[in-house]
């Protein structure tokens, strides 16, 4: 997976590519998906929610650049593979989920490979979390409308923001890099994520 789908598209940064070699990605994946979890695909984890394919977790992983010290808010916990990979990495994660039951899954897979830098929040995490705010990256894992303005007050001055921003079917891959003088706004491509609903949001329907 690793080789095939994610160094040979030029994902080069060596700890990324560390990491994602060493979480199982099948322990995320119900069955009977699971046999499928080295593919090249996105695949379903229940509640109309999916885990995203490994090569936008590495790019989204790569592109907030993850130090050691580093502190990191996701968008979307999932099933927790992202939030367990940005745990190899980084310090401290917090990842919030919408829906309880996917929340409690996500605590589930990650008690099974038995990482401890990491708080599942259940919410609205279009507003963030301010109590463990500022991170020095954002991540959000659901289609947005647009960058929703909490998420960018959270952030450190040197912290980058990704995003799948655009319609609630395809969107384009953004990141914002926080400056002392605002933010820069950089686009990486297409792709397709379930939409993320809340205050900032999409509505629900
Ligand atoms: N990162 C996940 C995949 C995310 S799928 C993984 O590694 O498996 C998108 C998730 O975002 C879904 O579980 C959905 O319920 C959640 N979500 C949607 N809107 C949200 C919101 N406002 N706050 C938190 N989670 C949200």
């Amino acid at each position: 997976m690793v080789e095939h789908q994610i160094r040979s598209r030029g994902i080069t940064n060596s700890r990324v590519l560390t990491a994602m070699r060493e979480i199982p990605r099948h322990l995320f994946i119900p069955p009977p998906y699971n046999t499928s979890a080295y593919e090249d695909a996105p695949l379903p984890i229940g509640n109309g929610q999916t885990i995203s394919q490994p090569y936008i977790v590495a790019l989204m992983t790569a592109l907030i650049d993850p130090l050691p010290e580093d502190r990191v808010l996701e968008i979307g916990a999932g099933s927790g593979y992202q939030a367990a990979i940005l745990s190899m990495l980084v310090q401290q994660v917090t990842t919030i989920e919408r829906i309880p039951a996917v929340a409690d899954l996500a605590r589930e897979n990650l008690v099974k490979i038995g990482l401890q830098n990491i708080s599942i929040i259940v919410g609205d995490g279009t507003r963030g979390y301010p109590d463990h705010a500022p991170y020095d990256g954002i991540m959000i894992t659901a289609a947005t409308p647009e960058i929703p303005p909490p998420l960018i007050d959270q952030l450190t001055i040197g912290g980058i923001l990704v995003a799948p921003v655009g319609g609630r079917e395809i969107q384009e891959l953004i990141t914002l890099t926080r400056n002392e003088n605002g933010v820069v706004r950089s686009s990486h491509g297409g792709v397709r994520f379930v939409p993320l609903i809340g205050e900032h949001g999409w509505a629900d329907s």
